[in-house]
């Protein structure tokens, strides 16, 4: 059977930047990445292209799946801090966080990332305060649609020959045990030997890895679920905020619930986009760098977070069922909504979409959103919208548009002790798909780190 020193299952941020340091600092090792999607130079979306207006759920997903993973399409927003972004400091102490945060940082830089950063604002945070909002401080770069996938591409292409790359490679299988790994290329199952496993399997392998655990007994904690919309309106709305900040990341306390919901995922003068992962369709959002490339609107993600207690304990199950309903009553598609549609409790149809002030950026079937989504958590979007509307008047608009639905479920956490799961020593989860990580600086930082640990080891390799 053919072995390798690290196979790497997942060819996103979190397992190139892992391959990246395992093979500067060892150039002798083989390091093969496994990756579902396609290479970086030939996955499309077709609707980003143009070729379609709405989501022909290819069998592999151009945005989610690919190398460069769910980040190749992202907006490029680079969060410098651990407020935000992922739940390392669960694991790390807070300055060896940032110390990754800024190396990944590094290695994008020399791929071709700006250097430009924006500070927070303590105006802007005294301005949310005075109306009960909160907002999070981070240092934070945007590099722009484009300019993140240019600096993927350079970084996936200074490993190609140092790395085996083996691109639609879909992982089935691993036995814990032996380090063999069983995956799928052009219909044919291929096994391959490891000193060491590396699952960084994001959010498209999920899925996947939690049912992995499950049939393999090892433990899994779940982590939240944020269910919502995505929110888009002309840019001159948030203006004052995205000039000097780029990305207001703001939660608001509803009083009706107590519970928190959160803006985010903000994109000035941007595009809002569709995903499909494991054949759910949901919304997002992203933004050109280039001027010809920019809407008139900005969007941003507005979620309500659900901790589920005893007895449930699915809750990515209950956001893809959710999820699901949209998918239903929008004939297989998202469903868009103006707000003041929603409001006086009628559907959006084509004739009012139509006459909409905002102009939508994404082909999406207007409905009624108050059909698929929970009342609490369309009650909490509401409140926090009025809440918004105070500090960014026009928010809470009658054309405002509402995109449904939108989740992030966090992937439930193995048992493991520095990212070594507790039950197979040898195989490491790393980033989004392993519920420690939601974005890409922390993804990219679990890469080094567990990178770093392995090297640290002399006898990894047998
Ligand atoms: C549209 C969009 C915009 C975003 N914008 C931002 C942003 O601006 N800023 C930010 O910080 N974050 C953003 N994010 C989140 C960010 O992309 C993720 O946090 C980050 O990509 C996580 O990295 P990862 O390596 O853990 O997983 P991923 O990037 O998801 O990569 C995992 C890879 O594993 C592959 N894989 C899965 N299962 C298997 C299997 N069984 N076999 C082989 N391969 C497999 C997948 O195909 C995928 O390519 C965005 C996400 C999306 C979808």
């Amino acid at each position: 059977m053919e072995k390798a020193n690290v196979v790497i299952i997942g060819g996103g941020i979190s397992g190139l930047m892992a391959a990246t340091r395992l093979i500067q600092t060892r150039p002798e090792l083989k390091v093969v990445l496994l990756e579902k999607g396609f290479d970086i130079d030939t996955r499309t979306c077709p609707i980003v292209t143009g070729k379609v207006p709405t989501c022909i759920r290819c069998n592999s997903c151009g945005i989610m799946e690919g190398l460069a993973g769910a980040g190749a399409y992202s907006d490029g927003k680079y969060v410098i801090s651990t407020e935000y972004g992922g739940w390392l400091t669960d694991f790390m102490e807070k300055p060896e966080v940032m110390k990754y945060i800024e190396q990944a940082d590094a290695i994008l830089v020399e791929n071709g990332a700006t250097t430009e950063r924006f500070n927070p604002s303590n105006e802007l945070k005294t301005l949310c305060l005075q109306h009960d909002l909160h907002m999070q401080q981070a240092q934070l770069k945007h590099l722009g649609t484009d300019a993140n996938f240019s600096t993927m591409k350079n970084m996936v292409d200074a490993l190609r020959g140092k790395v085996d790359i083996r691109t639609r490679s879909t992982v089935t299988d691993v036995d814990g045990d032996h380090k063999i790994v069983t995956y799928i290329h052009n219909k044919e199952e291929i096994k391959l030997e490891a000193d060491v496993v590396i699952f960084a399997v994001g959010r498209a392998g999920s899925n996947f890895f939690s049912k992995w655990c499950q049939r393999h007994g090892i433990k899994l904690s779940n982590n939240q679920v944020d269910i919502g919309v995505r929110v888009e309106l002309p840019y001159e709305v948030w203006k004052h905020f995205s000039s000097v900040i780029y990305e207001p990341k703001i939660w608001f306390r509803s009083k009706k619930y107590g519970d928190v919901t959160r803006m985010f995922c903000f994109n000035e003068r941007g595009q809002v986009v569709m995903e499909n992962t494991n054949d759910i369709l949901t919304v997002n959002g992203h933004a050109y760098k280039d001027e010809a490339k920019k809407s008139p609107n900005s969007n941003f993600a507005l979620l309500s977070t659900i901790k589920f207690t005893t007895p449930f304990n699915e809750p990515i199950d209950y956001a893809r069922h959710v999820a699901r309903l949209g998918n239903l009553i929008s004939g297989g598609s998202v469903l868009v909504q103006r707000f003041g549609d929603l409001i006086v409790g009628r559907r959006t149809d084509e004739k009012r979409l139509s006459s909409s002030t905002v102009v939508p950026t994404l082909k999406a079937v207007p409905g009624d959103l108050s059909l698929c989504m929970p009342k609490r958590q369309l009650d909490n979007i509401i409140e926090t919208l009025y809440a918004l509307d105070e500090i960014a008047p026009g928010t809470a608009n009658h054309d405002t548009l509402l995109y449904g639905v939108e989740c992030k479920y966090y992937s439930a956490r193995p048992e493991c002790v520095d990212f070594e799961l507790t039950k197979y020593p040898g195989c490491y989860a790393i980033g989004d798909g392993a519920g420690f990580t939601r974005s890409l600086s922390q993804a990219a930082a679990n890469g080094l780190y567990v990178a770093d640990l392995l090297l640290k080891k002399d006898d990894f390799t047998k």
